[in-house]
Protein backbone atom coordinates (compact mmCIF):
# COMPACT_ATOMS: atom_id res chain seq x y z
CA UNK A 1 0.00 0.00 0.00
CA UNK A 2 0.94 3.66 -0.89
CA UNK A 3 -0.11 7.34 -0.19
CA UNK A 4 0.87 10.17 -1.76
CA UNK A 5 -2.32 12.43 -0.29
CA UNK A 6 -2.79 12.72 3.20
CA UNK A 7 -3.04 16.06 6.26
CA UNK A 8 -1.96 16.30 9.39
CA UNK A 9 -2.95 18.59 12.56
CA UNK A 10 -0.36 20.73 10.73
CA UNK A 11 -2.93 21.73 8.54
CA UNK A 12 -6.76 20.60 8.97
CA UNK A 13 -5.86 16.59 9.76
CA UNK A 14 -6.50 15.26 13.41
CA UNK A 15 -3.36 13.25 13.96
CA UNK A 16 -0.25 14.88 14.58
CA UNK A 17 2.26 14.61 11.60
CA UNK A 18 4.32 12.16 14.03
CA UNK A 19 1.27 9.84 14.97
CA UNK A 20 0.49 9.88 11.43
CA UNK A 21 3.56 8.70 10.76
CA UNK A 22 3.41 6.21 13.55
CA UNK A 23 -0.30 4.97 11.91
CA UNK A 24 1.28 4.14 8.68
CA UNK A 25 3.75 2.35 9.46
CA UNK A 26 1.43 0.53 12.27
CA UNK A 27 -0.48 -0.15 8.92
CA UNK A 28 2.48 -1.38 6.92
CA UNK A 29 2.94 1.20 3.77
CA UNK A 30 5.50 1.22 1.91
CA UNK A 31 5.56 4.75 1.03
CA UNK A 32 4.00 7.83 1.96
CA UNK A 33 3.39 11.63 0.92
CA UNK A 34 2.52 13.82 4.18
CA UNK A 35 0.37 16.77 2.22
CA UNK A 36 -0.93 19.32 3.97
CA UNK A 37 -2.49 22.41 2.88
CA UNK A 38 -0.26 24.77 2.44
CA UNK A 39 2.40 24.40 4.78
CA UNK A 40 5.18 21.47 5.14
CA UNK A 41 5.73 22.31 8.86
CA UNK A 42 3.85 18.72 9.58
CA UNK A 43 6.76 16.92 7.20
CA UNK A 44 9.74 19.05 8.59
CA UNK A 45 8.73 17.55 12.17
CA UNK A 46 8.96 14.12 10.94
CA UNK A 47 11.14 13.64 8.31
CA UNK A 48 14.89 12.89 10.20
CA UNK A 49 12.55 10.68 12.85
CA UNK A 50 12.50 6.58 12.56
CA UNK A 51 10.86 4.93 9.58
CA UNK A 52 11.10 2.12 10.19
CA UNK A 53 11.45 1.00 6.40
CA UNK A 54 8.57 3.03 5.33
CA UNK A 55 9.52 5.22 2.25
CA UNK A 56 8.60 9.29 3.08
CA UNK A 57 8.18 11.66 0.22
CA UNK A 58 8.35 15.21 0.89
CA UNK A 59 4.95 17.15 0.13
CA UNK A 60 2.29 19.79 0.07
CA UNK A 61 -1.42 20.36 -1.10
CA UNK A 62 -0.84 23.74 -2.90
CA UNK A 63 -3.95 25.93 -3.01
CA UNK A 64 -3.86 28.12 -6.01
CA UNK A 65 -6.55 29.29 -8.60
CA UNK A 66 -7.31 28.99 -12.27
CA UNK A 67 -9.32 31.63 -13.45
CA UNK A 68 -11.92 32.12 -10.74
CA UNK A 69 -12.12 28.42 -9.51
CA UNK A 70 -10.01 28.00 -6.78
CA UNK A 71 -7.85 24.31 -7.86
CA UNK A 72 -5.33 22.45 -5.33
CA UNK A 73 -2.60 20.77 -6.66
CA UNK A 74 -0.06 18.20 -4.78
CA UNK A 75 3.98 18.97 -5.08
CA UNK A 76 5.56 15.61 -4.38
CA UNK A 77 9.53 14.71 -3.90
CA UNK A 78 9.77 18.23 -3.86
CA UNK A 79 13.17 20.25 -1.92
CA UNK A 80 10.63 21.96 0.63
CA UNK A 81 13.73 23.87 1.85
CA UNK A 82 14.41 25.98 -1.45
CA UNK A 83 14.13 29.41 -1.40
CA UNK A 84 11.34 28.88 -4.31
CA UNK A 85 9.02 26.88 -1.95
CA UNK A 86 9.81 28.88 1.28
CA UNK A 87 8.82 32.27 -0.51
CA UNK A 88 5.41 30.39 -2.15
CA UNK A 89 4.63 29.34 1.30
CA UNK A 90 4.96 32.69 3.25
CA UNK A 91 2.81 34.16 0.55
CA UNK A 92 0.17 31.32 1.13
CA UNK A 93 0.37 32.03 4.68
CA UNK A 94 -0.14 35.92 4.15
CA UNK A 95 -3.11 34.82 2.26
CA UNK A 96 -5.00 32.55 4.38
CA UNK A 97 -4.28 34.55 7.27
CA UNK A 98 -5.93 37.45 5.19
CA UNK A 99 -8.80 35.21 4.14
CA UNK A 100 -9.34 34.18 8.07
CA UNK A 101 -9.93 37.33 8.36
CA UNK A 102 -12.39 37.99 5.87
CA UNK A 103 -14.19 35.45 6.62
CA UNK A 104 -14.78 36.39 10.09
CA UNK A 105 -15.91 39.39 8.37
CA UNK A 106 -18.62 37.90 6.57
CA UNK A 107 -19.93 35.79 9.70
CA UNK A 108 -19.73 38.67 11.46
CA UNK A 109 -22.49 39.92 9.33
CA UNK A 110 -24.27 36.77 9.27
CA UNK A 111 -24.10 37.34 12.59
CA UNK A 112 -22.11 34.99 14.33
CA UNK A 113 -19.27 36.69 15.93
CA UNK A 114 -15.90 36.58 17.36
CA UNK A 115 -15.06 33.46 14.61
CA UNK A 116 -11.34 34.33 14.40
CA UNK A 117 -10.37 33.92 17.57
CA UNK A 118 -12.94 30.43 17.57
CA UNK A 119 -11.20 29.65 14.75
CA UNK A 120 -7.64 30.43 16.14
CA UNK A 121 -7.91 28.76 19.19
CA UNK A 122 -9.41 25.59 17.30
CA UNK A 123 -6.20 25.76 14.50
CA UNK A 124 -3.78 25.80 17.60
CA UNK A 125 -1.07 26.90 15.47
CA UNK A 126 -2.10 25.17 12.32
CA UNK A 127 -2.43 26.53 9.00
CA UNK A 128 -5.32 27.66 9.72
CA UNK A 129 -8.42 27.27 6.87
CA UNK A 130 -12.05 26.64 6.67
CA UNK A 131 -12.61 23.59 8.46
CA UNK A 132 -10.93 24.94 11.35
CA UNK A 133 -14.36 27.68 11.69
CA UNK A 134 -15.91 25.07 10.90
CA UNK A 135 -15.38 22.67 14.19
CA UNK A 136 -15.57 25.72 15.70
CA UNK A 137 -19.11 26.99 15.03
CA UNK A 138 -19.83 23.40 16.15
CA UNK A 139 -18.24 23.80 19.40
CA UNK A 140 -19.75 27.18 19.99
CA UNK A 141 -23.44 26.10 18.75
CA UNK A 142 -23.97 27.86 15.91
CA UNK A 143 -24.77 24.56 13.40
CA UNK A 144 -25.13 20.95 14.67
CA UNK A 145 -22.43 19.77 12.40
CA UNK A 146 -19.18 20.59 9.91
CA UNK A 147 -20.82 19.26 7.00
CA UNK A 148 -23.49 22.29 7.78
CA UNK A 149 -21.29 25.01 8.13
CA UNK A 150 -20.05 24.40 4.96
CA UNK A 151 -23.42 23.98 3.47
CA UNK A 152 -24.86 27.34 5.25
CA UNK A 153 -21.24 29.32 5.50
CA UNK A 154 -18.27 27.89 4.31
CA UNK A 155 -18.69 25.66 1.03
CA UNK A 156 -18.68 26.92 -2.62
CA UNK A 157 -21.01 30.27 -3.33
CA UNK A 158 -21.55 30.90 0.51
CA UNK A 159 -20.53 33.82 2.39
CA UNK A 160 -17.74 32.60 4.21
CA UNK A 161 -16.02 31.17 0.56
CA UNK A 162 -13.74 33.87 -0.15
CA UNK A 163 -12.68 33.90 -3.73
CA UNK A 164 -10.08 35.30 -5.93
CA UNK A 165 -6.69 35.27 -3.58
CA UNK A 166 -4.56 32.44 -4.26
CA UNK A 167 -1.63 32.11 -6.64
CA UNK A 168 -1.98 31.11 -10.19
CA UNK A 169 -2.05 27.53 -11.30
CA UNK A 170 0.92 28.51 -13.77
CA UNK A 171 3.15 30.03 -11.18
CA UNK A 172 2.07 26.88 -8.32
CA UNK A 173 3.25 24.12 -10.74
CA UNK A 174 6.65 26.19 -11.55
CA UNK A 175 6.88 26.44 -7.70
CA UNK A 176 6.75 23.05 -7.29
CA UNK A 177 8.72 22.24 -10.32
CA UNK A 178 11.54 24.45 -9.78
CA UNK A 179 11.83 22.82 -6.55
CA UNK A 180 12.71 19.73 -8.31
CA UNK A 181 9.43 18.14 -7.71
CA UNK A 182 6.38 16.67 -9.82
CA UNK A 183 3.11 18.57 -9.60
CA UNK A 184 0.26 16.43 -9.52
CA UNK A 185 -3.59 17.80 -9.69
CA UNK A 186 -5.35 17.29 -7.35
CA UNK A 187 -9.26 15.36 -6.94
CA UNK A 188 -10.15 16.84 -10.37
CA UNK A 189 -13.63 15.79 -9.87
CA UNK A 190 -13.87 17.95 -7.06
CA UNK A 191 -14.11 20.95 -8.83
CA UNK A 192 -17.51 20.39 -10.25
CA UNK A 193 -16.86 21.49 -14.01
CA UNK A 194 -18.25 20.38 -16.55
CA UNK A 195 -16.15 17.90 -18.83
CA UNK A 196 -15.01 20.17 -20.99
CA UNK A 197 -13.82 22.63 -19.09
CA UNK A 198 -11.94 19.67 -17.10
CA UNK A 199 -10.50 18.95 -20.17
CA UNK A 200 -9.19 22.65 -20.53
CA UNK A 201 -7.84 22.59 -17.39
CA UNK A 202 -6.04 19.15 -17.55
CA UNK A 203 -4.55 21.08 -21.10
CA UNK A 204 -3.00 24.38 -19.09
CA UNK A 205 -1.83 22.14 -15.98
CA UNK A 206 0.04 20.02 -18.52
CA UNK A 207 1.35 23.02 -20.36
CA UNK A 208 2.16 25.04 -17.38
CA UNK A 209 4.37 21.69 -16.51
CA UNK A 210 2.19 19.71 -14.47
CA UNK A 211 3.01 16.02 -14.59
CA UNK A 212 0.30 13.90 -13.06
CA UNK A 213 -3.18 13.40 -11.67
CA UNK A 214 -4.42 11.56 -8.82
CA UNK A 215 -6.79 9.17 -10.36
CA UNK A 216 -7.41 7.62 -6.82
CA UNK A 217 -8.19 10.49 -4.20
CA UNK A 218 -10.50 8.72 -0.77
CA UNK A 219 -12.80 6.12 -2.33
CA UNK A 220 -13.56 6.67 -5.70
CA UNK A 221 -15.97 5.20 -7.92
CA UNK A 222 -15.33 3.06 -10.51
CA UNK A 223 -16.71 5.09 -13.28
CA UNK A 224 -14.45 8.24 -11.89
CA UNK A 225 -11.98 6.51 -12.21
CA UNK A 226 -12.69 5.53 -15.75
CA UNK A 227 -13.22 9.03 -17.00
CA UNK A 228 -10.20 10.22 -14.77
CA UNK A 229 -7.74 7.91 -17.21
CA UNK A 230 -9.38 9.32 -20.22
CA UNK A 231 -7.97 12.75 -19.38
CA UNK A 232 -4.79 10.77 -18.01
CA UNK A 233 -4.37 9.66 -21.70
CA UNK A 234 -5.97 12.61 -23.38
CA UNK A 235 -3.04 14.71 -21.78
CA UNK A 236 -0.21 12.12 -21.76
CA UNK A 237 -0.21 12.41 -17.95
CA UNK A 238 1.58 10.30 -15.19
CA UNK A 239 -0.67 9.28 -12.42
CA UNK A 240 -0.85 9.71 -8.82
CA UNK A 241 -3.05 7.79 -5.81
CA UNK A 242 -4.10 9.09 -2.23
CA UNK A 243 -6.36 8.72 0.50
CA UNK A 244 -7.19 12.34 1.28
CA UNK A 245 -6.62 10.96 4.59
CA UNK A 246 -7.38 13.77 7.65
CA UNK A 247 -8.89 11.26 10.30
CA UNK A 248 -10.66 8.38 10.96
CA UNK A 249 -14.37 8.80 9.85
CA UNK A 250 -17.10 6.46 8.00
CA UNK A 251 -17.35 8.53 4.86
CA UNK A 252 -13.45 9.26 3.91
CA UNK A 253 -10.66 6.18 3.11
CA UNK A 254 -8.50 4.91 5.38
CA UNK A 255 -4.43 5.61 5.08
CA UNK A 256 -3.40 3.99 2.11
CA UNK A 257 -4.06 2.65 -1.61
CA UNK A 258 -3.87 -0.11 -3.00
CA UNK A 259 -1.88 0.62 -6.93
CA UNK A 260 -2.31 -2.82 -8.54
CA UNK A 261 -4.84 -1.57 -10.96
CA UNK A 262 -2.56 0.94 -11.70
CA UNK A 263 -0.33 -0.01 -15.28
CA UNK A 264 3.52 -0.44 -15.19
CA UNK A 265 4.70 3.33 -17.01
CA UNK A 266 2.46 5.45 -15.39
CA UNK A 267 2.78 5.47 -11.64
CA UNK A 268 4.31 9.35 -10.92
CA UNK A 269 6.31 7.46 -8.06
CA UNK A 270 8.34 4.33 -9.81
CA UNK A 271 11.39 6.28 -9.77
CA UNK A 272 11.28 6.68 -6.14
CA UNK A 273 9.46 3.44 -4.38
P1 LIG B 1 -9.53 25.44 2.92
O1 LIG B 1 -8.23 24.76 2.61
O2 LIG B 1 -9.44 26.33 4.11
O3 LIG B 1 -10.13 26.12 1.73
O4 LIG B 1 -10.55 24.29 3.34
C1 LIG B 1 -10.76 23.23 2.46
C2 LIG B 1 -10.83 21.93 3.25
O5 LIG B 1 -12.09 21.87 3.89
C3 LIG B 1 -10.76 20.70 2.37
O6 LIG B 1 -9.44 20.29 2.21
C4 LIG B 1 -11.53 19.68 3.18
O7 LIG B 1 -10.67 19.06 4.10
C5 LIG B 1 -12.53 20.52 3.95
N1 LIG B 1 -13.89 20.53 3.36
C6 LIG B 1 -14.25 21.00 2.16
N2 LIG B 1 -15.57 20.87 1.96
C7 LIG B 1 -16.07 20.30 3.08
C8 LIG B 1 -17.38 19.91 3.51
N3 LIG B 1 -18.43 20.10 2.73
N4 LIG B 1 -17.50 19.36 4.74
C9 LIG B 1 -16.42 19.18 5.52
N5 LIG B 1 -15.16 19.54 5.18
C10 LIG B 1 -14.99 20.09 3.98
MN1 LIG C 1 -8.47 19.39 3.90
MN1 LIG D 1 -7.76 19.18 -1.70
MN1 LIG E 1 -6.18 17.07 0.62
Amino acid sequence: MIDFHTHSAASDGALSAPALLARAITESLQCLALTDHDTVAGYQCVKNMDHSGLKLISGVELSCQWGRTGIHVVGLNLDVSSSVIQSHLSQLDLARSDRAERIAHKLDREGISDSLAGALAVANGAQIGRPHFARWMVLAGHVESEAVAFKRFLGRGKPGDISLLWPSLADTVSAITNAGGVAVLAHPLHYKMTMTRLRALCRAFHEAGGTAIEVINGRPRPEEVKQLWRLVEENDLLVSVGSDFHRDSPYGAGLGVDPASIPRGYGVWETWC
